[in-house]
């Protein structure tokens, strides 16, 4: 087992900067999830630690050494891809053991590490049958016992359950997490998909552009992102945004587009101009006789709930949660929105960047 670090680590292909001047610590033992969306060079981080592509500038580190010029075979850490990279020919239990046969483990030993690997994610009743005869699961889940087969010093893995259906990728995601907890290897999990991050990780690092914008437990990054990115990228459906305005006569008080808008703490706008970005998340966000104006544009329920998203007058729109036993708005009805006054987010309009 081993941590890993990247020490202001830069990776460019040509002029795109895939990875720009990263510095991250991965503890022994954790589970991160490196999320963003597609491009913003979660991938490249990957493979830089794998040691499939080589940093321009920095240092990465696995277990405190340096590994830039380790080659990747000798790092000790094992990579699952989207797809499963099995081999068609072997069956379960040899292509569970492969990994094995560089390092010149004999056949009967592979054989039964392999039965314990096949063990521990279920697939005891498998090992003789040939990929071509396995579900999607089954053989997203042989890859999985290949990679933990070795006992690597880290589990790398890129986008590893997005080829299964919603209902397999939920379960394979929990047993993926079980196993986790259970062999305590550090493991890298890359996605773009935010409730795999918020559901999986200890911590997620969040990217854009090749930039890290935040590291935290699921938690602190749901309740406290650090820009107006990342609160409109975390959160199902994300925090809602308005541009306010600032005025000073007296107390600082906010409005957005007419509308008094109270906040706990008025002491927080001190310091601030006349423009601020509010959030609130859907939750915080509520149906009531007065506040910003809006339309009702879509309601659509949930069981439990109801989804209400509203037009706002400048093109944007916001989304309401409301309870399934209270009344609800219809499509093309004139509502006012009210954002509780405790959870409100500020923002700043010019870098995104959070204020406290
Ligand atoms: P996705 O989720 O789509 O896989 P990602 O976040 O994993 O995206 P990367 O694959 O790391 O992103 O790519 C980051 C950036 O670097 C992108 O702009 C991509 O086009 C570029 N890039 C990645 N690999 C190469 C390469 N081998 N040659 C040139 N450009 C590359």
């Amino acid at each position: 087992m081993a941590g890993i670090r990247f020490a202001s680590v830069t990776k460019r292909f040509g002029d795109v900067i895939a990875v720009d001047d990263l510095d991250l610590d991965i503890g022994d033992g954790e589970l991160l999830v490196l999320l963003g969306p597609s491009g913003c060079g979660k991938s490249t981080a990957l493979r830089l630690i794998a040691g499939l592509e080589t940093p321009d500038e920095g240092l990465v580190l696995i277990g405190g050494d340096v590994v830039n010029d380790v080659a990747a075979k000798d790092r000790d850490v094992a990579m699952v891809f989207q797809s499963y990279a099995l081999y068609p020919h072997m069956t379960v239990r040899r292509n569970i053991g492969f990994p094995l046969k560089p390092l010149g483990v004999d056949r009967h030993e592979r054989d039964r590490r392999a039965e314990e690997a096949a063990a521990q994610l279920g697939l005891g009743d498998l090992l003789d049958r040939k990929p071509g005869q396995l579900s999607g699961g089954q053989q997203q889940r042989v890859a999985l016992a290949r990679a933990i087969v070795r006992d690597p010093r880290a589990f790398l893995m890129d986008e590893p359950l997005s080829n299964l259906d919603a209902k397999l990728r939920a379960d394979t995601r929990a047993e993926l997490v079980e196993l986790q907890r259970r062999l305590r290897t550090t493991l890298v999990f890359v996605t773009h998909d935010q409730v795999e991050a918020m559901t999986m990780a200890d911590r997620i690092a969040i990217m854009v552009d090749g930039a890290l914008q935040q590291v935290g437990t699921p938690d602190e990054i749901y309740e406290r992102p650090a820009n107006v990115f990342v609160a409109r990228f975390i959160g199902s459906p994300p925090m809602n945004t308005w541009a306010a305005r600032i005025d000073r006569d007296g107390e600082a008080t906010l409005t957005v587009d007419g509308a008094a808008v109270p906040i706990a703490e008025p002491g927080r706008l001190a310091g601030l101009g006349d423009q601020v970005v509010v959030g609130a998340r859907p939750e915080d966000t509520s149906l009531a006789p007065a506040g910003i104006p809006a339309t009702a544009a879509v309601v659509e329920s949930l069981g439990h709930e109801r989804l209400v998203t509203c037009d706002l007058g400048d093109g944007e729109r916001s989304v309401v949660r409301v309870d399934a036993h209270l009344p609800y708005p219809q499509p093309g009805e004139a509502v006012h929105l009210a954002l509780d006054p405790a959870s409100i987010a500020l923002f700043d309009p010019a870098t995104g960047g959070r204020v406290p």
